[in-house]
């Protein structure tokens, strides 16, 4: 039996998704041959500036925008990551250690951009046998230097557009494959009939429904989208994921709303609902997108997370597989239009998104980490 530790940072929902979705490939093809497991490496640090690294980047993405945009001024400099993952490896090695030895794994994933250099490091400057490391990129474009680490085993990414980039960066182009975005499998399989789904949901089996997610912490301007859509748009109900956001849980549940709307907070079934929507309004979290590709829903963004998502929007409209509407009033307007069942625009850009997904990402991930493996 071979063990597969997938490192991580949590931060929004996606990379904890992300492991997960690669989880669920190995566990499709090699089932109990392979035993695997997540760490957060920030959460096993003893700094807490170090240790609350999802608080931080909450507000990072939120209030301190300020900041998180000049923190991608290092945007192409590769050499910024490897210099601070130099003067940064005596802060984190024993942390690294310790999660080496406790987890003893046979392979090491990397699926956030912060913990590539570092743990590289450590591995390598640290006596006993050659584990491979690999990194699975999840930002479709914008990929921030941080993610290339030229010394890793093999490199996977969503899209050509990634893969340009990384090699940009200095990344060997015969360790990187454009594999697709790795999706949980979860979303490949039929849930079944979508009025049959609703039921079960709760929700009306006839009226359309529009799913609103803000990425795992349900952030973006949610409230004001629900509030426009609920007045602008003629039968329909609202489905609204707030993730970790309780705050906007509890603003959006003491309204009355005088539609359906039902309000949740981070969900385990994101398949059934998104199976259940007629489209989908959210940021432009990768993770979200390439799932909606997957399901078959339109989707709408209203906004990006300056830097690192700003390339899925382009990637979307790019490939006029979506809209990008800022302002709820534009949001109402396309939604309008994309319900009416006449409206053989959204037929295209439906059938444009399917061709960008990447249903079987996972199982080719879970299939390059086993043959690194053996
Ligand atoms: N997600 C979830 N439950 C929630 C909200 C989000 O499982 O309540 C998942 C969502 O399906 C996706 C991920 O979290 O897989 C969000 O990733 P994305 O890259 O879209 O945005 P992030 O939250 O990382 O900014």
């Amino acid at each position: 039996m071979k063990k597969v530790l997938i490192l991580m940072i949590e931060g929004g929902g996606g990379h904890r998704a992300s492991a997960k979705a690669i989880i669920s490939g190995l566990e499709s093809l090699y089932g109990d041959e392979i035993v695997t497991s997540i760490v957060d490496v920030s959460k096993e640090h003893w700094c807490p500036l170090v240790n609350r690294m999802d608080d931080i980047y909450r507000w990072l993405t939120t209030d301190g925008l300020w900041l998180w945009k000049a923190l991608w001024v290092t945007d192409n400099r590769p050499w910024v990551p490897q210099i601070a993952a130099r003067l940064l490896t005596p802060f984190f090695r024993g942390t690294l250690n310790r999660i080496f030895a406790t987890e003893k794994p046979d392979l090491v994933v990397a699926v956030h951009s912060f913990v590539n250099h570092l743990p590289l490091r450590v591995l390598r400057q640290s006596a006993g046998p050659y584990i491979p490391f690999v990194t699975v990129i999840t930002d479709m474009v914008t990929v921030h230097p941080a993610w290339c680490c030229p010394d890793v085993d093999y490199c996977m990414v969503p899209t050509t557009a990634a893969r340009e980039r990384v090699l940009g960066y200095g990344m060997p182009p015969d360790r990187v494959e454009v594999v697709g975005q790795p999706v949980n499998i979860a979303f490949t399989r039929g849930l079944g009939n979508r009025s049959a789904i609703r039921r079960k949901l709760g929700w009306d089996a006839a009226l359309p429904c529009v799913l609103l997610v803000g990425g795992g912490d349900g952030v973006g301007p949610l409230y004001e989208t629900a509030q426009a859509i609920a007045s602008g748009v003629h039968s329909v109900q609202l489905a609204v994921v707030t993730g970790r956001n309780v705050g906007l849980k509890a603003q959006l549940e003491a309204v009355d709303w005088g539609i359906p709307v039902h309000i949740y907070g981070f969900v385990n079934n994101m398949p059934e609902l998104m199976s259940a929507s007629d489209l989908l309004v959210t940021k432009a979290g990768p993770g979200t997108i390439a799932e909606a590709f997957i399901a078959g829903l339109p989707v709408i963004l209203f906004s990006f997370i300056p830097g690192q998502e700003e390339g899925n929007v382009k990637y979307v409209q790019a490939h006029q597989a979506g809209a990008y509407a800022q302002e709820p009033g534009e949001i109402v307007d396309v939604v309008r239009a994309w319900l009416d069942p006449e409206n053989d625009r959204l037929k295209q850009v439906v059938a444009n998104a399917s061709a960008l997904a990447c249903p079987d990402a996972v199982l080719v991930i879970a299939e390059r980490l086993y043959r690194i493996l053996l």
